[in-house]
C-alpha cells in the first residue's frame, strides 16, 4: 500500500522558509517507491513559490494563495490546512517545528485523529516503519520514536534535517484550493517587527549570543558587527534579557528559542542548564569568556579565555580580512 505525505511550506517576507525543504527531506527519507510527497502553501502572494517546493520534490502543491491571509492567524490558517487536507487525503502532515508549526500540528493531529511527535531532529526509515528522533530533558538525552499506525503528524526542528538538492526544471502540479474564511473569533490589527532586517535566529547558521558580560544593551554592539560580517544573527541568553539589555524575542534556551547552527559563538554566558537546553545541538561551539571556569566551557569544541569586548573585535578584523 502507498502512503501519501504533506508537508506544510512557510513563507515569510516573499520566500519559503529553509525548514519547508527540510520538511520535504525528511518525508523524502521516510517515503518508500510509489509513496507521495505533496506540499501545502497558505498565505498571501505565495502562488508564484510553488515552483520551487518542486523543485525539492513536492510532486504536486495545494496552494491557498488569499489577501486574508497574509498574516498568520490559528484560526484562518487552520481552516486552510483542513480545506487542503480534505482534498489531499495524506496519511501524514509534517510541518516546521517554528512558532507556526507548533501551533498548527494539534489542530491538524486532532481533525485527523493522529498520534503527534514534536521537534524531530533526525528521520530513519526502519524496514519501511518510519522513525524519530528528538531531544528530551532539556536536550540531554535522545529518544528514537515510531507511530504504531497512519495518520500522524510530527513537526521538523529547523536546521537538523538536510534538504534534497534542488532539480532545475523540476514541476509539479498546482492545485488551487479556495478560502473559505471561518468566522475568526481573533483578527490580527498590526504587526509589530521588533527585529526588522536580523536573519531568522531559528534559521542562521551562525549565531553569536550575548549573555550578562555584555554589561549594557550597548554592549552588543560588537557582537552585532562580528554577526555582520558572518552573515550570522544575534541572540542572547535570559540573563542578558531580564538585565534589560535586550529584547526577550533573541533569547535562547529552554524558555527561549531553540537554535541549531553550525557554528554558536556564546560571548559572556555562563552556561547553565536552561541556556544549554537550546544551543547543545549546534555544530561547532565557541566559548568567550573571562571566567576560565565558566560551565559553558564544557560544551564547548573552541573555548576563549578572555575579555569579550578584546576577543570580539579582534575575531571581527579577521573574518573581515578572509
Ligand atoms: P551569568 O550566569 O551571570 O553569566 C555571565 C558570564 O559572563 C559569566 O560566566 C562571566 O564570567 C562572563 N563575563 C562577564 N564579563 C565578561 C567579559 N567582559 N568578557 C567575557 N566574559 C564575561 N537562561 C537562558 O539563557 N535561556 C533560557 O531559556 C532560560 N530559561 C530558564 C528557565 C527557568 C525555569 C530558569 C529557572 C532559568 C532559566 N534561564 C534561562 C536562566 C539561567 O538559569 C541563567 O540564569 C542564565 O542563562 C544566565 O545568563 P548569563 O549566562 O548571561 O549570565
Amino acid at each position: 500500500m502507498s502512503n501519501t505525505y504533506l508537508i506544510v511550506a512557510e513563507a515569510k517576507g516573499g520566500a519559503l522558509r529553509q525548514v519547508s525543504f527540510e520538511t520535504i527531506g525528511a518525508a523524502k527519507a521516510i517515503a518508500a517507491e510509489g509513496d507521495s510527497v505533496l506540499a501545502a502553501l497558505i498565505g498571501s502572494g505565495v502562488s508564484g513559490l510553488a515552483g520551487e517546493l518542486a523543485a525539492y520534490g513536492a510532486q504536486k502543491v495545494y496552494v491557498t494563495d488569499h489577501a486574508d491571509l497574509k498574516d498568520y492567524n490559528p484560526e484562518a490558517y487552520g481552516k486552510a490546512l483542513h480545506d487542503i487536507i480534505r482534498q489531499a487525503e495524506p496519511d501524514a502532515v509534517l510541518l516546521g517545528h517554528t512558532a507556526i508549526g507548533k501551533d498548527l500540528a494539534p489542530q491538524i493531529a486532532s481533525l485527523l485523529g493522529a498520534g503527534q511527535i514534536s521537534d524531530v531532529t533526525a528521520v530513519e526509515s526502519d524496514g519501511g516503519k518510519a522513525v524519530f528522533t528528538r531531544p528530551i530533558y532539556a536536550g540531554k538525552a535522545l529518544e528514537k520514536k515510531a507511530f504504531t499506525s497512519f495518520p500522524w503528524v510530527v513537526t521538523v526542528r529547523p536546521n537538523n534535517i538536510a534538504a534534497p538538492a534542488a532539480a532545475e526544471g523540476a514541476s509539479a502540479a498546482v492545485e488551487n484550493v479556495a478560502y473559505e474564511a471561518p468566522s475568526l473569533r481573533t483578527v490580527i490589527r498590526e504587526v509589530v517587527q521588533k527585529t526588522s532586517g536580523q536573519i531568522d535566529l531559528a534559521e542562521a547558521k551562525v549565531v553569536i549570543s550575548g549573555g550578562r558580560g555584555v554589561k549594557s544593551a550597548d554592549g552588543f554592539k560588537p557582537l552585532e558587527e562580528l554577526a555582520g560580517v558572518l552573515g550570522g544573527a544575534v541572540g542572547a541568553s535570559r540573563g542578558a534579557c531580564d538585565a534589560g539589555y535586550c529584547d526577550y524575542a533573541m533569547q535562547i534556551g529552554q524558555t527561549g528559542k531553540v537554535v541549531t547552527p553550525e557554528i554558536y559563538i556564546a560571548c559572556g554566558i555562563s552556561g547553565a542548564i536552561q541556556h544549554l537546553a537550546g544551543m547543545s545541538g549546534s555544530r561547532v561551539i565557541i566559548a568567550i569568556n573571562k571566567d576560565p571556569e565558566a560551565p559553558i566551557f564544557k560544551v564547548a569544541d573552541y573555548g576563549i579565555v578572555g575579555d569579550l569586548f578584546d576577543v570580539v573585535p579582534l575575531l571581527t578584523e579577521e573574518f573581515r580580512k578572509a
